[in-house]
Parts: C-alpha cells; structure tokens; sequence
C-alpha cells in the first residue's frame, strides 16, 4: 500500500491546531504540477502551555526526520526541485540543533530558526513563509493557500512536528491512533503524555493521576486560543493543540484571568488589521476599568472575532467567552 493510502487508511489530521485532514493537503501538493516544490515542518510552538513537539524532538528525532523523508519521496521530484525547511523556535534550535543534524545527515532538509521576537503569530503558516522569505511577519490574504502558492509561489506542504511524527509511525505500521497531551497548571503530575485521541478530558486525566482534590476549571487546546470548561464538563474530547491546563478555581479571579489572556492578544498581535490592534488594546482597557462596561466589551468581542484578518484575533473569542459562561458564575458565587 503507498503512503497515500495508509495516510488515508489511518484518517491522519494534522496535529498543529487546525486538524485538517493530512492526505487532503498531501495529494492537494501533489497534485500542482510545477518545477519546484518545499516542505515545512512547523516547529515554531508558540502557544503558552503546549511543549510536545519540544518533545517529541527531543526523544525522537529519527522519527521526525524520516517522516519529512516520507514527504519528499512522496513528492517524488528530482533532488534540484525539492527542499524542505524545519521551521523551528530558537530555544528547541540551541537545545536539538544537534541531534537534529545527525538525523538529516545528507537529506534536503535545512534547519531555519524562527526570529527571536516573531512570537505566536511567526508559528502561523502564512507568517512563516514570509518569515522564511525574510519578509515582515505577518498572516497572508487566503487564499491561494500554501499548498497550491506557498513559498515564492510554488506549492509548499506545510505540516507540524507531530503530524511528520505520525506519518513516519503510519508508514511503519505502529500509529495506534493516540496523540500526544500537555498536561500542565495547577496538576500533580504535568508533563506530556501519548495516549488515545479518544480520549475525554476526564479520563486522560484520570490516567494521568491528575484530577484535582480542590475546585478547578480547565483549559483545553492551548492556553491562548484553548476552550475553558468547568468541572462538570470533562467528558469533551481534546481538540486544537491537544493541552490541558488545570487551574485552581481559588488562585483564579474572574478579572484578572481575562486580564492575562488580554494582555496575551495585544503583546502577539502583529498589527497588520484594526480589530485585532485596536480591539485588543481597548478589550485590555476596558477589562482594567473599575466599572466594566460588559456590553460594550462583548460588542467588541463579537466584532473582532468576525472581521480580524487572521485566526489570532478570532481565536480571542473562545477562551473569553467560555471563561466568562462556564466558569466565571462559580467564581462569583465563590462556589
Ligand atoms: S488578526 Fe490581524 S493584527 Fe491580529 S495577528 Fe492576525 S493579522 Fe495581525
């Protein structure tokens, strides 16, 4: 059976956020017919409270590398026409440049390190092109997508660590349908996991020996852009960036959580579009004021979520939103 078909066979996603459906966005690159072709491996994990593709790096390298090996023989074009770049974050750079090397040996891959200063928006994949084009850093007008015009034009296949991980596990016969978790927060035992992708929130955490004795509320899926969920709501499975982030409903007070998560959207916006720029900056504002003008401040919301340029600004919504409906009552309440 070729890649493709286990690719399929296996109803690989993409495992940076986005879930899309891997052997879609591979047959889409092969498909273009054109004189050059590049892959990306995303490495640039920019997300607070996600660390397993630092992970997954770190204890397997070989298994990194051989599946972006898969990718360019998928491709199948002669050596000159092909190039892949790891796209990494420097912190991973210093500590893997290594092992990294020796696992490329001869292969047409380079390693690019992502600019100090690029922050979560540099992790997005329009932005790295442009970041590995020496380019500012900012999202790019979709479409065309990547796929059909990514790097100087030509179609670029643009997958994360995790997903190069899987498919290497796919070709071999040994993907058994898991994904890797961060645990972090308020927990017992933090760290990253590789279990079902079945998995609820409930019993990834019983697994882990991680349920709470106190009164908490999660974060799921990245703790930007991540869904918050209170203790009664564990029985969703983990989507996005596959995090979960336990935090004490004691510790957290209602303003100053919202306060963090703003302070979070105005340090990485890029700037590029006005409801993102200004939206955040006034959000952070409001939120800081004495009296909160709650209407205003979901009018705002809803207007940034709708009409922001990229995902960053619409991704402000979802952790805001879930806070303040599934969590912020029990705080008020002091349960
Ligand atoms: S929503 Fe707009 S300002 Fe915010 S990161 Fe995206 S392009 Fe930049």
């Amino acid at each position: 059976m070729d890649i493709l078909s286990k690719i399929k066979q296996a109803d690989l996603v993409g495992r940076g956020g986005a879930c899309f459906s891997v052997a879609k966005k591979w047959e889409a690159v092969k498909n273009v017919i054109s004189d050059k072709k590049y892959i990306i491996c995303n490495a640039s994990e920019g997300e607070p409270g996600i660390v397993k593709d630092g992970f997954i790096i770190e204890k397997y390298p070989e298994r990194l590398i051989d599946g972006i090996k898969i990718a360019i023989d998928f491709l199948s074009l002669d050596s000159s026409k092909i190039k892949a770049y790891l796209y990494i974050n420097n912190k991973y750079y210093k500590k893997y440049y290594k092992k990294l090397s020796q696992s490329i040996g001869n292969l047409p891959i380079e390693i690019f390190v992502k600019q100090s200063g690029a922050g979560y928006i540099g992790g997005e994949e329009s932005s790295l092109l442009n970041a590995i084009e020496h380019k500012r850093i900012e999202p790019r007008l979709r479409p065309p997508f990547p796929t059909t015009s990514g790097l100087w034009g030509c179609p670029t296949l643009i997958n994360n660590v995790e997903t190069f991980y899987n498919v290497s596990l796919v070709n071999s016969g040994e993907y058994r349908n898991s994904r890797f978790y961060t645990i972090g927060g308020d927990c017992f035992n933090n760290g990253v996991y590789y279990l079902s992708d079945n998995f609820t929130i409930q019993e990834i955490l019983e697994k882990t020996n991680n349920i709470p004795d106190f009164p908490f509320f999660v974060q799921v899926g990245g703790n930007a852009s991540g869904e918050i969920l209170n203790s009664s709501q564990l029985k969703e499975s983990v989507g996005g960036a596959g995090s979960i982030t336990i935090f004490s409903l004691e510790k957290y007070q209602n303003k100053k959580f919202i306060e963090n998560l703003l302070e979070f959207f105005v340090n990485e916006s890029c700037g590029k579009c006005t409801p993102c720029r200004e939206g955040s900056f006034r959000l952070n504002e409001i939120i800081k004021s004495e009296k909160v003008d709650w209407q205003l401040f979901f009018d705002l919301i809803e207007n940034l979520s709708e009409t922001s340029f990229c995902g960053l600004g619409s991704a402000l919504a979802a952790p805001i939103k879930s806070f303040i409906k599934n969590v912020y009552p029990q705080i008020n309440e002091k349960y």
